[in-house]
């Protein structure tokens, strides 16, 4: 396979759906991400891709690997389908009418069988053939009289634009020579997406799909990255370099904002900065109740960017950290020694604190394409062959990970961390592993911690918490995750803004599997942390606190948030009005017990 040439392809700059008045557009979705951000559009399925071009040996592979990108690019637009009946009537039948034009073009239009033609005749590798395509009826339809017709080019585009996206995994350099502060605009933003966005240089984002509790949300509140998810119909009616405002906190993002508007929401910026500033002066404060109960708060870091942050607001260790930033972005998997040097900076850098290195969490939404080969695709995702299920599948993966975090091990306090433990027998087979690597490392007179590190698992599934007594007796800890318990016990997918209403963590049953947890980790005397996104929002503390927990970790930037809540609480009445809100089975119900609570303070 010989490159020959890189085609340039300028992928649609005009959007489809013109709009006579653009000024001050409002488009409400979820705000997952505080804050706001005001700064120029970015529009991911548009701008340049660097498209390769070379002369392909084997044309039935080629023609198969173009076939997947087809088929992959149609469950993209039908899922954008779906969004499109949430929008108003009209809105929804213009964009409906656009994206059955995209579906039929996807499903053999002359764009396809010309791109299937070229592979086939003049051995193209399958980008380059739809770039040669596409340039081929630009040119016949801009000869064309029917100004109507004429028009439907820019359909072609879009379609060729996102094959050529699915055929090149354009996200690895999506982000590089932006204008400061542009904010993202997307169909749809991955983990690995936001892995690449450099909040110097990235203001926030704004998506058509994604829910509250996916990864993606996750990363923007770590990197303190405003974000609203779930906005449909905005990818057609935002230009590259349009205005826009991102309001993380109210869920809002407006299109070409008048001065006015940009002043409001200017004024607004300014007084969430100035409360931040107020509240880092509490970085060295220690996190104490009004009754003396001193809390350890802890940071959640998925990227090691983060680590300054976390040492910014003062955290007491890093409760979680995220081993899949290692394996994002890339086409081959994280070396022994890679994965070493990147726990050893962040435990060296925590300086005395200990650090919890969770094992690899990739399938469900957390997707590494270095993995490709080993997760095939599969109906139900997060039923699927994901976390520790992959780990003790592929044991090379888990081997390389426990030697690395072994070895970091002799360079500060490090724990280990398992991913969706359902069985004692599942830990018991991690044990040996480990067992397996400290050999190999003794034998080779590597240091490492002495005592070993602690190894402890993740409690987020029902069947897990359920069976937490049990479970306590093979770990040294729990960490309880609710992003993924609540998700399992409400058999709500957390990344899917259609069911966003029905994800909820106060729902009673996700309570009751958090406290059953905590008490059969008090019963069997190993410690309980709580570091699901419940644990970051300082509205759920009183009730966190008052269901037993007292080691909790987050997003750095939620840090001072929840860290002045627990200033101003006293335990034994947070401890009570837990009590009053188990006794409840109506999640309104604990909803309104919880805020009046905490309005009393
Ligand atoms: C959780 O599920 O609550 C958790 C902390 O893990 P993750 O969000 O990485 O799945
Ligand atoms: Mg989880």
């Amino acid at each position: 396979m010989k490159t020959k040439t890189k085609r340039e392809a300028r992928i649609p700059s005009v959007p489809s759906l013109a709009l006579s008045v653009r000024e001050d557009l409002k488009y409400s979705g979820l705000g997952v991400s505080a804050g706001i951000a005001i700064g120029p559009a970015h529009v991911m399925e548009q701008g340049l891709i660097d498209v390769p071009e070379y002369i392909v040996t084997d044309v039935e592979e080629e023609l198969a690997r173009f076939d997947k990108a087809a088929k992959f690019s149609i469950k993209q637009v039908e899922k954008l389908r779906v969004k499109a009946s949430t929008l108003s009537e009209a809105a929804a039948e213009e964009l409906n009418y656009l994206l059955e034009a995209h579906l039929q073009m996807l499903a053999g239009s002359r764009l396809v069988r010309g791109v299937e033609k070229r592979i086939r005749s003049e051995k193209l590798n399958a980008e380059a053939a739809v770039q040669a395509e596409l340039s081929e009826i630009a040119h016949a339809f801009s000869e064309m009289e029917d100004s109507y017709l004429a028009s439907k080019i820019q359909d072609v585009r879009e379609v060729s634009a996102r094959l050529v996206r699915n055929l090149t995994k354009a996200g690895y350099q999506a982000f590089s020579g932006l204008v400061p502060g542009s904010i993202i605009i997307a169909e749809e933003i991955t983990p690995a997406d936001t892995a690449l966005m450099d909040p110097n240089i990235v203001g926030g984002f704004a998506s058509a799909l994604g829910g509250a509790e996916d990864h993606t949300t996750i990363m923007a509140r770590s990197l303190g990255l405003p974000a609203v998810l779930g906005v449909s119909g905005l990818v057609n009616q935002v230009r590259p370099g349009d205005m826009i405002v991102v309001d993380g906190v109210r869920g809002t993002v407006v299109v070409n904002p008048t001065e006015a508007t940009i002043a409001r929401f200017e004024r607004r910026r300014e007084a969430l900065f100035r409360r931040q500033r107020q509240l880092e002066r509490l970085r060295s404060v220690p996190a104490t109740t009004r009754d003396d109960m001193r809390i350890l708060l802890q940071c959640n870091l998925e990227l090691p960017y983060e680590l300054a942050l976390a040492r910014q607001v003062g955290a007491e260790g890093v409760g979680l950290l995220r081993s899949e930033f290692l394996y994002m972005n890339r086409d081959t998997l994280p070396s022994e020694d890679e994965q070493f040097v990147a726990f050893k900076e962040i435990v060296e850098g925590m300086e005395g604190h200990p650090v919890t290195v969770r094992t690899l969490d990739v399938g469900s939404d957390k997707l590494a394409y270095s993995l490709g080969e080993h997760i095939s695709p599969s109906t139900n995702p997060a039923l699927g062959l994901r976390a520790i299920r992959l780990s003790l599948k592929v044991r090379k993966l888990l081997e390389t990970q426990l030697a690395a975090m072994l070895r970091a091990s002799a360079h500060g306090e490090l724990r280990i961390l398992l991913p969706m433990i359902n069985s004692a027998s599942e830990i018991k087979r991690v044990q040996e592993a480990m067992d397996k690597v400290v050999r190999r490392l003794t034998r080779k007179r590597v240091a490492m911690s002495n005592p070993l590190p602690k190894l402890g698992i993740m409690i987020e599934t029902p069947g897990a918490a359920l069976a937490a007594d049990s479970l306590a007796k093979s770990c040294d800890y729990f960490s309880i995750g609710t992003n993924d318990l609540t998700m399992y016990t409400l058999a709500a997918d957390r990344g899917d803004e259609q069911v966003a209403h029905l994800y909820d963590p106060l729902h009673p049953a996700v309570l009751r599997l958090i406290k059953i947890s905590v008490e059969a980790g008090r019963s069997a005397g190993i410690p309980v942390n709580l570091c699901g996104e419940m644990a970051g929002d300082p509205r759920f503390t009183a009730l966190l606190l008052g269901l037993g927990l007292r080691d909790l970790s987050m997003a750095a930037p939620n840090l001072p948030r929840v860290k002045q809540r627990i200033l101003g609480l006293g335990i034994n009445d947070a401890e009570k009005r837990a009590e009053q809100i188990m006794e409840q089975t109506d999640s309104g119900v604990i909803a309104t017990l919880i805020d009046d609570f905490n309005a009393l303070d």
